[in-house]
Parts: C-alpha cells; structure tokens; sequence
C-alpha cells in the first residue's frame, strides 16, 4: 500500500499494457505508458481474441473466469465487442480420462463445462466428421472480442483517471538511477519513474539486452509465428456459432460473426518453432500453409470446400517453456524497481484482466496471499528451478 501515488511507467499499451494502465489507475498510481507503435499496434491487434474458460491448470482456469466476467459484461469500463457463441472442445478416445478429470475441476471453480455427445455437434455443424471426436465438452458462455476495442478502452478509461499515453516512442533501455528507474527513449528525452512495468511481449529480452542485462540472464521467451486465415463460408453453416477446436487436426475454427470463418493453428511444434523477430516476417501466409489448414477444415466440416479464401494474417507468440507468462519483479537481473508482465505464449488477450489485477496487487504492495490471484508460480525462477506450470493437456494440442 505505501507504493500507492508512485510514478509509474508501463512500456506497451497492447491488452497486456492497457489493462496493467487501468488498474494502477483506478487504484490512484499516476501512470504513463508509452508505445512504438499505438494502443494494440503489436500482436494484440493480430489477435483472434476468443474468450475461454476452459483450461487445464486451476490457477488459469480461475484467472480466466474472472477475465471472462470482466470481458463479457465490460460496459463500465468501455466497449469490448464480446459475442457469446460458445465453444465446442472435442477430445480423443485417449485422452477421455484427463478431459473428464479437468470437466470435474472446472465445475468445482464454477465453470460452466457441459459434457455433450459427439452427434450433438451436428446441432451446430450438420455435416460435421465426428473421426477422433470421442469425448466432447463444450462452454455455453464462452465466444470473442475486439481487441483493438477491449485495449483502446482499457486506455481510456486509465486516462480518465489521469494516465498519459505517448504512441510512437520506443523505449531504448531502462536503467536504475538512485531510487527511481530512469527509461530513455528514441526521441533522446528521458523519463522517470518509481516503477517501471515491461509489458514488451516477443520484444521483451530486446529492451532487456540493451538495458544491460547479460545474456545468460535474459527471459526464457522465444517468438514463433502464427498464421490465421479468414473464409467467407458456405450458407449452410451462416449464423453465430459455436467456435470449434479440432485438436486431432491441430487447428481451430472461430465462426466470426454470421458469415466469416477465421482458421487457427493449435500445433504444438508451431509453438516451438522460434523465430528471428530482426528478420523477414511474413505478413501473409504461405500457399503451403494455406492449402494444409482448407484441407483440415474440409476434412472437419465438408461444406467448407465451397468456402472462399478472403485473407490472412501472421502473428507472433511469445512463447515460455510452459505456455505461461512471466510475472515478476527484475531485481534479481539487476532492475531494480523494474517489473514485467510477457511471454503470454499465445493466449493472453482473455488473460489480460487477470494480468492488470496481478501486476497492479504486485506494484501496490498487496500481499500476494490474501490477492484473488497469487501470482508467485509466475515467477521467472521456475525454469531453473524445475517449477513448470503444469497443464494436463501438454500432449494435445496448445489447450493450456
Ligand atoms: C494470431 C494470434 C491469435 C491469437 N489468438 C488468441 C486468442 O484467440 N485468445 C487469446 O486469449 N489470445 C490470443 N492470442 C494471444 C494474445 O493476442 C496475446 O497474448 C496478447 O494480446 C498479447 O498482448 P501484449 O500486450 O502482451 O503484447 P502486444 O500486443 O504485442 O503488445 C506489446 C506492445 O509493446 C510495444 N513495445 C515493445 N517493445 C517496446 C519498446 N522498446 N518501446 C515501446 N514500445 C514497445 C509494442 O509496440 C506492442 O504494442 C493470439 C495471438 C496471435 C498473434
């Protein structure tokens, strides 16, 4: 509590940023935050922001009840453009056992997870191939958001509590200097802070080199490359519908409002794939690519071969080794008073309210005992230490 008043500068104004700015705000931090490009400019804005409960980790899982509460009823804080349309999580014969395990512990958080019957996807999709779709659970509430929108309101509503945004200036490096932190920026002005928040995604260890730190002791974080591809699909399956995640074919299938169909990967040795984030990143995906994501969703839901290609994106994911981020303060790498929130490994944006709460409780001084979330096994020691989070589905697909 005695931190509350403090300057505080947030680097990054993606859903990770923008979240962090409004709770440090609405608890009474006078808070900057700037970013290279803009509110959502980096991978927030590439996002296809579906909002889930379902994970397999109880620490996860109550963070993304709570973010989902805050993302679907939003009106408080701005406009979220969440669509409730449900979500489809389909499991195969091996794996009956865990995903039963995981329904028991969802309910007793307060998750609402239905088990269904594989036939009863053809309420939804009905010619769908029902191949490896043995055990079937799906989430009424679940659906998407805007995340430009859900960000840029987060911000808005920080500046109405006195938060000052500067887009377009990128932080060069962040250094102690007596008791405050100071972070230089491209423009040669400096500012000053009693805190500083790095809420840097896939450009984190970068801000780190330059700052100083060595390279044995930068952020297990590596950036792989995603791809997403937008359809128009058939009329027969037009409407909102439930999003379907189709681990056997490593892929899933967001139904973007009534016509549009957004495919996503959910393979693991794409996460593991790391990329050269100073090197060429394609804005588009290959035809390569292409073709093997058409062929999945045909084989998935026949109809699709009518479907037309509108588009594609690439994005990147900040990938830790265990699919989780890293929350924690950067004293033990020489930052004093320097915090970060980063390597989100894909799956942050319905995470982001929980992250905001955590880094806010973290920087105010809360003890992180008696905070809703205990943010401790976020610590960046635990790739040394052997302290994986540990998910049940490591071997399915990316379903933490
Ligand atoms: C293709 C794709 C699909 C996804 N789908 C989902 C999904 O369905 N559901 C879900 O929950 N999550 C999803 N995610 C993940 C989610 O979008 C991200 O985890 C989350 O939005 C990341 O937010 P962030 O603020 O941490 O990072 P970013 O949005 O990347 O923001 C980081 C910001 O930091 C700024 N920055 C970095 N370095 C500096 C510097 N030195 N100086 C100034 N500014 C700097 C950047 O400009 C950037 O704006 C997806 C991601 C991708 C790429």
């Amino acid at each position: 509590m005695e931190s509350r008043k403090k300057d505080i500068i947030i680097i990054g104004a993606g859903s990770t940023g923008s979240s962090v700015a409004y709770n440090l705000s609405k608890t009474g931090n006078r808070v900057t935050v700037i970013d290279q490009l803009g509110v959502a400019g980096g991978n927030t804005g590439k996002s296809s922001a579906l909002i889930r409960t379902h994970y397999s980790n109880e620490i996860i899982a109550k963070m993304a009840l709570y973010s989902f509460k805050v993302i679907s009823h939003f009106e408080d804080i701005g406009y979220s453009g969440f669509r409730k349309t449900g979500m489809i999580f389909p499991f195969h014969d091996r794996d009956v056992e865990i995903a039963k395990r995981n329904v028991r512990m969802l309910k007793s958080i307060g998750i609402d997870e239905k088990i269904i019957e594989p036939t009863e996807i053809r309420g939804f999709y009905d010619d769908v191939n029902l191949d490896n779709f043995d055990f079937v659970t799906y989430e009424p509430e679940s659906g998407y958001a805007d995340p430009v929108a859900t960000s840029n309101s987060f911000m808005e509503k920080a500046k109405e509590s006195g938060a000052v945004m500067f887009s377009k200036k990128k932080a060069l490096r962040v250094d102690n200097s007596g008791e405050s932190v100071r972070v230089t920026l491209d423009d040669g002005k400096e500012l000053s802070g009693g805190k500083v928040i790095l809420a840097t995604n896939v450009w984190t260890n970068d801000l780190l080199s330059e700052s100083g730190v060595s390279k044995s002791n930068l952020l297990p974080i590596s950036a792989s490359m995603h791809g997403i591809i937008y359809i128009r699909r058939p009329k027969q399956y037009s409407g909102l519908k439930p999003t379907l995640w189709d681990p056997p074919h490593t892929a899933y299938y967001k139904m973007e409002g009534e016509t549009v169909t957004a495919i996503g990967s959910l393979d693991p040795k794409i996460d593991r794939e790391e990329v050269d984030i100073h090197g060429f990143i394609p804005e588009t995906v290959t035809q390569e690519y292409l073709e093997g994501y058409l062929e999945r969703i045909v084989s998935r839901l026949p109809s699709m071969r009518d479907a037309t290609v509108i588009s594609s994106l690439t994005g990147l994911y900040d990938m830790t080794p265990d699919g989780q981020a890293i929350i924690d303060s950067l004293s033990g790498i020489g930052l004093d008073n320097v915090y970060v929130c980063a390597g989100l490994s894909g799956h942050g944006f319905k995470l982001s309210p929980a992250y905001g709460k955590i880094v806010a409780d973290m920087i105010n001084g809360e003890d992180p005992e008696k905070s809703i979330f205990d943010w401790r096994p976020f610590n960046m020691r635990r790739f040394r230490e052997g302290k994986l989070i540990k998910s049940l589905y490591d071997d399915i697909a990316t379903i933490y």
